[in-house]
């Protein structure tokens, strides 16, 4: 595998590429026999869906370790891995300095029920740097974060109704399962079995991107908004970057109305630099969600506010709020030890300018062949489209039949030794382990694959 890796990989940037070549499938036997047996004990034989590869060709790869920017699966092929766990590795598989911290605080137990010194530790170094929020709460998951966000935002303004963003996803949560019915300005239609139509009519879903639409919503349901939450980063449905000029007009008509201002930064959060897009925009939301890269790849996530809006919360106040497994100290020590390298001077502006060189390239090179894809970014995220629409910013710009590309070019990246997620809604992440080296190899196998995808060379 690695001697083919290395033929494929001759050349330099953005040199036309002569007659690019199907590669042989890579061997996904052990992988498929794991399948068949995960098939008997999950449904889907998974525990997230997006895992099952519905979306792209052949059975889903079990992966069997990680270390730095590669994964090997459990048939020994080696991929450099821009999924990065969906977001939280942003330092790379298996970092030194993580599992160092990790390994030394297990020594002690796993967990107590009780606090302990490494939540305040995490804490600080979040606020300490941080000047959007004032106090916080850990939670286990993303979701759990969100879902505790928007019932402290109930509470806060005793309304009910939530305003979304269609193409956000804010988790599995039942308030936000839902999406947009025919119109500008819809209650949610559940977009999943099993949430009640009650709990979907107090969600208000609309456009990204569109101000008439947020104005519509709030004339309509006056005095009954408690939240709009978004993405200020949206990276679930493609990323689908939207302008300052919009967050900030989501800030003042949510003051303007008593209504709380949640932006979901999930993956935005320390992603697209410490302070996430709150401090990227400058914008002040009443509340922030954080998850992934908190936890170093460990499950946390967390909600945090001011001190007046987070007082609200159980035992201070009414709000209740728990977990077993909150503040685990194993996932604190991840969460210690992520940061601690994300704080350290030019983090984010090496990851960043070594992102834009690899992004920028690979537009360079679709742009140069003619190619109708686009590549979007932000921080060290990325999105390949496939469109020749110069931007991108409400989920209804994204061409449905446009992901068959996506899915051809995936397993020709595979093959080549490069592992996406097994989506073309999904966005890529570029950690401070990919090397130059690494990247210069990805981007070959990118416009390989690219010319793959647009000269039709397989049937
Ligand atoms: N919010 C956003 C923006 C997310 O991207 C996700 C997960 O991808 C979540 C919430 C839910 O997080 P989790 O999967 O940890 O529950």
């Amino acid at each position: 595998m690695l001697e083919s890796i290395k033929k494929i990989f001759s050349g330099s940037d953005e040199e036309p590429l002569v007659n690019s070549t199907v590669k042989p499938e890579i061997s996904r036997e052990k992988s498929a026999e794991l399948y068949e047996k995960s098939k008997t004990y999950f449904p889907g034989g998974v525990n997230s869906p997006v895992r099952a590869f519905k979306s792209v060709y052949g059975t889903p790869l079990f992966i069997q370790r990680g270390d730095g920017c590669f994964l090997w699966d459990a048939d020994g092929n080696q991929f450099i891995d821009f999924c990065a766990s969906w977001g939280p590795l942003i330092l790379g598989h298996n970092h030194p300095a993580v599992r160092e911290k990790v390994i030394e605080v297990m020594q002690n137990g796993m967990s107590f029920g009780a606090p302990t010194a490494l939540e305040n530790q995490l804490a600080e170094l979040i606020l300490k740097h941080n000047k959007f929020i004032k106090k916080l709460r850990f939670t286990s998951s993303g979701t759990e974060a969100v879902m505790s966000a928007v019932r402290l935002a109930r509470g806060y303004t005793k309304r009910d109704k939530i305003i979304k963003f269609e193409g956000c996803y804010h988790g599995h949560l039942d308030a936000l399962l839902v999406k947009a019915g025919s119109g500008l300005v819809t209650f949610g239609e559940t977009s999943s079995a099993g949430i009640p139509k009650s709990v979907a009519d107090e969600t208000i879903v609309i456009p990204l991107n569109n101000i008439g639409a947020v104005e519509q919503a709030f004339e309509q349901f006056k005095d009954q908004i408690a939240a709009v939450i978004i993405e200020p980063v949206p990276a679930n449905n493609g990323l689908l970057l939207q302008t300052k000029e919009f967050l900030d007009f989501l800030r003042s008509i949510c003051t303007k109305n008593k209504s709380l201002l949640i932006f979901d930064e999930v993956i935005s959060g320390f992603r697209v630099g410490f302070e996430g897009a709150a401090g990227y925009f400058d914008i002040q939301p009443d509340i922030i969600t954080y998850g992934k890269i908190i936890g170093g790849g460990l499950p946390v996530g967390m909600y945090g506010a001011s001190e007046e809006i987070m007082s609200m919360i159980s035992p201070e106040g009414p709000v209740y709020q728990a977990g077993t497994l909150s503040g685990n100290p194993v996932a604190m020590a991840a969460g210690i030890a992520q940061l601690t390298e994300l704080s350290k001077s030019n983090f984010y502006k090496d990851l960043n300018t070594k992102t834009s060189e690899f992004v920028e390239s690979i537009q360079r090179y679709a742009t140069a062949n003619n190619y109708k894809f686009k590549v979007f970014t932000i921080g060290s995220i990325f999105w390949f489209a496939f469109t020749d629409l110069e931007s991108i910013s409400c989920a209804e710009d994204i061409d449905p039949a446009s992901m068959e590309k996506f899915k051809m070019m995936h397993r020709e990246l595979l093959n080549r030794g490069i592992y996406f997620g097994p989506s073309g809604y999904e966005v890529g992440f570029v950690s401070s382990a990919h090397s130059k080296t690494e990247l210069e190899k990805a981007k070959r196998a990118i416009f390989e694959s690219l010319d793959i995808v647009f000269k039709g060379q397989r049937a």
